[in-house]
């Protein structure tokens, strides 16, 4: 193979270009007084301009994959990649390109966008690759051919001899698409870049990386296929958030594993399960995070799930994928969702579009919400509480003042809570009281669930006129620390002694601990100070990191 291949199918143009160079290109330092780039002075860190090589971020990249920092070149998403290589290798109105069929959808778009001629070749039946038919497509004309590994839609990896053999034989450039390549147990090609210098490998942090919103895309190849494609890529490409997300992410790769090894596991069962189902002919193999499933009538099929809420790709029409849909994986508990649907595909029952989303997300966060309902010889009590609310209430214990503080717990809590008691008030409150609490305690101690990614602790500061202090950690022990007095006997119909003893029962059922302090003149507003308080404590502390999957706490459970 020519290892001068890059400059042979380079565009005249390009070798020639003389790239825009930036105010951070011609100084490189980091330290000084910037007024180089007309960048405003203020706002610091995001006036400035983002590093137009992400050096920091292809420093980790390099590492991670054993290549150089110049074998890698990144992009806004891999679609940007893609773009660079047409602009970089394609002479518009003459080069021509060739890829499958059937495979991702961006190649054409690309291709057509870019005045370049598309050709494709269709895959053999069983999806392998058809290497003579490839090889013998392609002319001097045909600068590169995209092969997607595993394949988008069909999910398959291309067999190690088929490719060598492609990298051997074709003319032009061989970009292998690797966008799914974290699922496959197969390795990177990214690893033969010094045997190959016209191999050309992509892949994203949009699929295993769960990071598609920030958009970053990675191309690795040669330094002379680099070099050329960094002439073209517009300056500051990758924004600073976007770089700083993905280093952050890559430098602690451990939950993405879990969630790959995961979304494998889960892939599997969905096949297994959905094999045995009467109306599907096939589930496809996949080294992906998505399958095909063919099935009897896959529009009548996709058109019952999305009445469901359920929405899968209908590829049906796509050559090869007669009868088809694919599924991308999601968590184990979306799946047995979608398994239920499809068990269940001819009952006509369909839900409100407007549940939709919260289904969704319970679906990835299960126990964030809890029903609770509680039976004595004294009371009847049901509790629904939801963290991901919206500080709404609906509460009627028959105790007009304790209703109105139990509302002040949703409201500055910013969670939902319906509580509905029968109690036995024609005796006194104490049992309404008491054991409201301790299932009030009880449904956050549910909804919090395992706990995974919360704050844990909260606390809050002083209040209207009286000083209200509550801390609070949902740790697992409870304890009440209570440092309140109250001079007179009733507040509403409430004996002023119970609260001690609402906020005691609480801190048993939620199994938290809980440390109440406050001063103040009037009655009333130190007892509702110490009721938002520990509604903003609740905020706090069951606020949940988007994405986070720890339990905040060095013991490894709580
Ligand atoms: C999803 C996907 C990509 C990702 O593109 P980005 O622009 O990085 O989000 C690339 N290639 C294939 C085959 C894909 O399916």
């Amino acid at each position: 193979m020519n290892p001068n291949i890059a400059q042979k199918l380079a565009r005249p143009a390009i070798i020639a270009l003389k790239p825009y160079s930036s105010a951070r290109e011609e100084f490189t330092g980091n330290e000084g007084i910037f007024m180089d780039a007309n960048e405003s002075p203020y706002n610091k860190p995001w006036n400035r301009y983002p590093d137009p090589f992400q050096q920091n971020l292809r420093q980790r990249i390099a590492e991670m994959k054993g290549v150089r920092k110049d074998n890698i070149i990144l992009g806004n998403g891999s679609d940007e990649t893609i773009d660079m290589l047409f602009r970089t290798f394609c002479e518009p109105g003459q080069d021509k390109v060739l890829s499958i069929i059937p495979t991702y959808g961006m190649y054409k778009v690309s291709a057509d966008i870019n005045g370049v001629g598309y050709e494709t070749v269709l895959l053999n039946d069983d999806f392998s690759l058809p290497v003579d038919a490839i090889l013998e497509k392609a002319d001097e004309r045909t600068k590169m051919l995209f092969l997607c590994s595993p394949n988008n839609p069909t999910g398959n990896r291309f067999a190690d001899e088929d490719m060598k053999r492609v990298l051997e034989n074709f003319p032009g450039l061989v970009v292998v698409d690797e966008a799914y390549v974290d699922f496959s147990t197969g390795g990177s090609w990214v690893k033969a870049l010094d045997k190959y210098p016209n191999l050309v490998v992509l892949q994203t942090l949009s699929k295993a990386w769960g990071l598609a919103a920030i958009r970053l895309g990675m191309a690795f190849a040669s330094e002379a296929i680099i070099s050329l494609m960094m002439k073209v890529k517009p300056p500051y490409n990758v924004n600073t958030l976007s770089q700083q997300k993905a280093l952050k992410a890559l430098v602690e790769p451990e939950a993405t594993l879990r969630r790959v090894a995961e979304i494998n596991n889960e892939r599997e069962r969905l096949r297994t399960e959905m094999a045995s189902l009467p109306f599907v002919k096939e589930v496809l193999p996949s080294d992906s995070n998505f399958f095909l499933l063919r099935v009897d009538d896959a529009d009548a099929l996709y058109n019952s799930l999305t009445t469901k809420g359920v929405i899968v790709r209908n590829r049906s029409r796509e050559p090869l994928c007669e009868g088809c849909l694919r599924i991308s994986v999601g968590t184990p508990a979306q799946n047995n969702y979608l398994l239920d649907c499809l068990r269940n595909i001819n009952s006509e029952e369909e839900r409100p579009a407007a549940s939709w989303n919260a289904l969704a997300d319970w679906l990835v966060y299960p126990g964030r919400t809890a029903i609770r309902e509680r039976k004595t010889k004294e009371t009847e009590i049901r509790i629904e509480l939801n963290l991901e609310g919206n500080g709404k209430a609906d509460i009627n214990t028959g105790l007009g003042f304790y209703d109105h503080m139990l509302e002040q717990i949703a409201r500055h809590s910013g969670c939902d809570l319906t509580i509905q008691v029968n109690g036995d008030l024609e005796v006194d409150e104490h049992h309404t009281l008491e054991d409201t609490a301790i299932a009030l305690g009880e449904a956050f101690n549910e909804a919090l669930g395992n706990k995974m990614g919360i704050e844990r602790y909260g606390f809050a500061l002083p209040m209207d006129d009286c000083a209200a202090m509550v801390l609070l950690d949902f740790g697992g022990r409870p304890e009440l620390v209570w440092k309140a007095k109250f001079k007179r006997e009733k507040i509403g119909e409430l004996p002023t002694e119970m609260f001690e003893h609402f906020f005691k029962s609480f801190a048993i059922g939620a199994r938290a601990n809980l440390y109440i302090k406050a001063k103040g003149k009037n009655e009333h507003h130190k007892i509702e100070a110490i009721f938002k308080a520990l509604a903003r404590a609740i905020r706090m502390a069951i606020k949940r990191e988007e994405g986070a999957d720890f339990l905040p706490s060095t013991k490894g459970m709580l």
